[in-house]
């Protein structure tokens, strides 16, 4: 038995493929194909001990068990919406939590998932900003919330999108969440199609271009929120760093595959960016991309010093956005009762 042993679910099955290898000069009954076998009863099986494994043989079990154990999460407790969402906080190892919530549409459940504790970018706005950064989510944590959230679920609510607008700012655990999207897409793991996976970032440029030339080609999508750089760095620190021209610039050699357009989130604050004059503005800032906007109603948290504009506004807004002939969704915040809606995701206690 060796002292530490590997959580594998931080292990690609690129990692496991060579671990294989390496070992496989002193047990020849392993081959790298084990990796796959492993992969498949891990996240299509979803075993839970090693000995679950049965096709595998028992010496090579024995060394899986010696050399790696198999995390999961649990759920701390859960609240459930009016309106259907649910919002789960899911407790971690070191007994922080983070939370997960499951969006339930007519025929296309999304989970909006965490990849940090907290969040060191301090948007205005954000509850999750007021937490501070705690920490990195691990790939398996990153992987973990959806294997427990599903759990939860009644069999018929699949899990069609799993979108990264949950704590933290993704790019800001890059590795660990690559490895994450490489884990969900692979055929072996879980299957999931790249297509249904949309990470949110505030806008770091280096990481977008990275991200760009990913061979994962999951969504792109960046919090916008402001179309003057006085307004967006008000509400967004990292526009300091990152102004609108230069965020422009990287989003406009972002490559797209067919189809596929940059999500623009922006939210709606009364008297701060809901005007028809910053509609204009938005429509002239990305002007040549290939886009959509999806207009969040600014929701209000406890203590938070903006308001949330009228309904009213909020509609004439988006009209003048259609009349544009520019896609503009105006997001219905699901799980306001629950403070499970976008910016409202935090846990503890808040200096
Ligand atoms: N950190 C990433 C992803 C998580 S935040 C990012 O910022 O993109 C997910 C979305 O929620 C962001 O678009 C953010 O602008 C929005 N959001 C945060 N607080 C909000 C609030 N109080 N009301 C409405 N939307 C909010
Ligand atoms: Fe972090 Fe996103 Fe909240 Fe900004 S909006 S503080 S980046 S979670």
């Amino acid at each position: 038995m060796i002292s530490k042993r590997y959580n594998i679910k931080n292990w690609t099955r690129q990692n496991l493929r060579e671990w294989f290898k390496k070992n496989e000069k002193n047990h020849s009954s392993l081959k790298s194909f084990r990796a796959d076998q492993v992969f498949n009863w891990l996240y299509q099986k979803r075993a839970e001990s090693f000995d679950q494994m049965l096709n595998i043989g028992q010496g090579t079990r024995e060394m899986l068990e010696d050399h790696f154990y198999i995390s999961s999460l649990k759920v701390a407790d859960n609240l459930k919406s009016r309106d259907g969402s649910i919002k789960f906080r899911i407790l971690l190892d070191d007994g922080n939590s983070i939370e997960s919530v499951f969006l339930p549409h007519k025929n296309h459940n999304t989970i909006c998932v965490s990849s940090q504790a907290g969040c060191a970018m301090g948007c205005d706005f954000c509850m999750t900003a007021k937490m501070g950064l705690i920490r990195n989510l691990d790939p398996s944590e990153i992987i973990n919330q959806i294997f427990t959230v599903v759990k939860e679920l009644p069999e018929e609510k699949k899990i069609r999108n799993i979108v990264f607008m949950g704590m933290g700012e993704p790019f800001h655990n890059y590795n660990n969440l690559m490895q994450a999207l490489e884990i969900l897409t692979d055929e072996h793991g879980f299957n999931y199609s790249h297509r249904r996976i949309t990470v949110s970032t505030s806008g770091l440029l280096p990481k977008i271009r990275r991200f760009g030339l990913e061979k994962i080609k999951a969504n792109l999508a960046v919090s916008l929120n402001g179309v003057t750089d006085e307004v967006r760095t008000k509400l967004m620190p990292v526009n300091k760093a990152y102004n609108l021209e230069k965020l422009i610039k990287v989003c406009s050699e972002f490559p797209l595959e067919s189809r596929k357009r940059i999500t623009f989130e922006y939210i709606l604050i009364r008297d701060l960016t809901d005007s028809l004059q910053d509609a204009k503005s938005l429509i002239r800032l990305l002007h040549g991309l290939k886009f959509k906007i999806n207009l969040i109603p600014y929701n209000s948290t406890p203590g938070g010093k903006y308001n949330a504009p009228s309904p009213e506004q909020s509609r004439m807004f988006q009209k003048y956005l259609l009349d544009h002939q520019i896609i503009a969704p105006l997001r219905i915040s699901k799980g306001q009762d629950i403070q499970g809606a976008c910016g409202q995701l935090v846990v503890g206690n808040i200096q």
